[in-house]
């Protein structure tokens, strides 16, 4: 379905991106993994994407706090992969803390990730997606897109940011083909979150059941975790002929968190 496609999927050395990066890769299109990774582990899941889907993949290390870092990306992606035809922003990161103690530099990295790389990433596809008149932009948000949660002053920003940042994208873009989407996921059993469970469990000597159940997946009413194949599989469909219609939306997938 997207052979001849290069999808650039920020964010996708491990958890959501790279599921998402996977399920463009099985429909066929050529993949540019990002993160913070050694170059061995970038070496082994390019590897292992090529072999496995039988697509060209490259990698970008550069750190997505930086516009010149991420001008560098963009070029790297022009030059030996003939621009980003997908562009899904997913990088992102997490810090908990009331606001009266919230460090600024968190504050900050936050807002440089979880939303300023998505302008600088977008504003640097758009034209190449523009000429070839076709394009899709996928923006990872978060069920913090639309709800708040407390001590998560700076993420529940950049995400209600994103959910800003892709509407206008989605006016911008409509008339040439390109269509911008937000996904908006619940709780996501990443290896992050895998860990968590266990320390959790440890730390308040209930069973690693009781703490998805009780404590992580509280607010979730399916309690169950969304799988980074299900938003990758989401993302697959956003990108497909069956989605042209969707534009400028803000997905939910989040077994009816923001239901309540
Ligand atoms: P993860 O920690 O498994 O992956 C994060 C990725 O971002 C990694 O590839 C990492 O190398 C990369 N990264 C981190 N800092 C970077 C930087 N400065 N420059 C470049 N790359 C950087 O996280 P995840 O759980 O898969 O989350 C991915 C996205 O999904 C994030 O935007 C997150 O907010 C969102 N999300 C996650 C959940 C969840 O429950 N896991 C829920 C809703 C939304």
């Amino acid at each position: 379905m997207l052979k001849g496609k290069t999808a650039l999927v920020t964010g996708s050395t491990s958890g959501i991106g790279l599921g998402i990066a996977k399920a463009l890769a099985e429909q066929s299109a050529d993949i540019v993994l990002s993160g913070l990774s050694s170059d061995d582990e970038a070496d082994a899941l390019k590897q292992e994407i090529s072999e496995t889907y039988g697509v060209k993949a490259g990698f970008s290390g550069a750190n997505l706090t930086d516009p010149d870092a991420i001008e560098g990306m963009m070029g790297y992606v022009a030059r030996d992969f003939g621009g980003a035809d997908i562009l899904v922003n997913n990088a992102g990161v997490q810090h908990v803390s009331p606001i009266e103690d919230f460090p600024v530099a968190r504050w900050d990295l936050i807002i440089a990730l979880n939303l300023s790389a998505a302008f600088h990433t977008t504003r640097m596809a758009i034209s190449g997606m523009k000429e070839k008149g076709w394009g899709r932009i996928i923006n990872t948000a978060s069920a913090h897109a639309l709800v708040a949660s407390p001590y998560k002053s700076a993420y529940v920003a950049a995400k209600h940011g994103i959910a800003g940042l892709t509407k206008t994208v989605a006016l911008e873009g409509a008339e040439h083909g390109i269509r911008c989407n937000a996904i908006c996921p619940g709780y996501v059993y990443t290896p992050l979150v895998e860990g968590q469970v266990a320390d959790t469990a440890k730390a308040r000597g209930i069973t690693e059941e009781e703490v998805k159940r009780d404590v992580l997946l509280a607010a979730q009413p399916t309690k169950e975790f969304v799988t980074s194949e299900q938003i990758g599989a989401f993302a697959s469909f956003l990108c497909s002929p069956g989605a042209d219609g969707i534009n400028g939306a803000i997905l939910s997938m989040d077994g009816g968190w923001v239901a309540q």
